[in-house]
């Protein structure tokens, strides 16, 4: 297991990071902090303001962290700063887009910053939104950090020795159900890598003021402890940062990522271990995808066959009191069509409820047009049928 806690900067929480340093510090386990080197004092936007450098007393704590194994640091981006979604695609990324050149530069500087102040070498980029492209790849292998730590859905370079480990959850409430999972699936190291932020403990809400509207869930500190020691306690189970796991060398291949990719269209119950939040070895995860590809095709089939016979019949049921209403509906049911692939590719993207309504819609249109089907047409191929079967 490994705990990665973002966005740590000048102008993070320390009370919440002492608090969580305390927490790992005790149980003699260590956590990636994924830090910021000119943070910008509102995080996140785009617009321009004044930067915030890592200042003594973060710094201090830091170092401190470091020192006790506690504390294993990343590199967070430069200044978390997003560049406008015109230029990045419809990303929020400080990364996407920029050239080679600019990314080498930022890179380096917040590599050199972070050795210089807090004295380590950083072995680990975090792209701030988990979000970068194939040049944040080849600069980094310019800066000569080892691994990339993002989600399991982003690009990879062919031929390098980048290491690559995605962070497979973003939720406390789920940490003990993906390690259930991860113990059911057989074969090779399985992996369960959470992404914190400070606002994912209720201590750090009841403190904000600044109106931010989160979506996950917070958690207690003392809660959080429990499942820690919940997990200790299980033999099968080891807490490690993410340059715990570079130094024993772990399976991090770009293989071992693109095996454990999501199935986009698939729906999350067919591919339970991927969807629960366990990083498989790459052998397991190839097996895995396969079984999914496999589930995901025959359920579509059914779903067509299950619309397409169910259209069948209204549209015969329809037929026999008015060919007219039958005529409007096939009509209606081809532009619905139209719309519905217009309204799932919007985005590049197809999501299973998307492709759910492609098939049903798909479905749908065949058996209408089947019963639609001047009757001519369908007797002559009923008597085709006829003569074969008496031949
Ligand atoms: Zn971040």
């Amino acid at each position: 297991m490994v705990f990665r806690y973002d966005d740590v900067s000048e102008v993070s929480s320390t009370e919440i990071e002492r608090r969580l340093v305390g927490i790992f510090r005790a149980r003699g386990i260590a956590c990636t902090f994924a830090v910021v080197p000119f943070a910008m004092r509102k995080q996140g936007g785009s617009d321009r303001q004044e930067e915030a450098p890592l200042g003594d007393e973060k710094a201090r704590f830091l170092r401190e962290g470091i020192e006790s194994g506690t504390v294993d640091v990343a590199l967070h981006g430069h200044s978390h700063q997003y560049l406008p979604l015109s230029v990045t695609g419809g990303v929020h990324s400080e990364f996407i887009s920029l050239p080679l050149g600019d990314q080498r530069q930022k890179i380096a500087e917040g590599k050199a910053y972070l050795k210089r102040v807090l004295g380590v070498e950083v072995r680990t980029f975090v792209p701030p939104n988990n979000a970068y492209d194939a040049q944040t790849l080849e600069a980094l292998v310019d800066a000569g950090i080892p691994c990339l730590s993002a989600a399991r859905d982003g690009e990879t370079l062919p031929e390098t020795t980048l290491k690559y480990l995605p962070t497979t959850l973003n939720s406390l409430y789920d940490l003990e159900a993906a390690v259930a999972m991860a113990r059911k699936s057989r074969g090779g190291s399985r992996l369960v890598a959470v992404l914190l932020h400070e606002w994912a403990f209720t201590e750090f809400r009841r403190t904000d003021s600044s109106g931010h509207e989160y979506a996950a869930r917070p958690m207690e500190f003392e809660t959080f402890c429990g499942i820690l020691d919940r997990l200790l306690e299980q033999k099968d189970v080891a807490i490690r940062s993410v340059a715990q796991c570079i130094e024993d060398s772990d399976d991090l291949s770009a293989k071992r990522l693109l095996a454990n990719r999501p199935i986009e269209c698939a729906p999350a119950w067919i591919c339970a271990v991927f969807s629960r939040g366990v990083y498989l070895s790459t052998g397991e995860a190839q097996r895995a995808r396969l079984r999914y590809w496999a589930a995901t095709v025959l359920f579509y089939a059914l779903v067509l066959a299950g619309a397409g016979a169910g259209a069948y019949g209204a549209a015969r049921w329809v037929r026999r009191r008015s060919a007219l209403v039958l005529g409007f509906g096939t009509v209606g049911t081809l532009l619905g069509l139209a719309a519905v692939v217009g309204w799932v590719f919007r985005d590049g993207r197809v999501h299973p409820r998307g492709a759910v309504a492609i098939v049903v819609s798909l479905g749908a249109t065949a058996g209408l047009l089947a019963a639609a089907a001047p009757k001519r047409c369908r007797m002559s191929a009923q008597s085709a049928k006829t003569v074969q079967e008496h031949s």
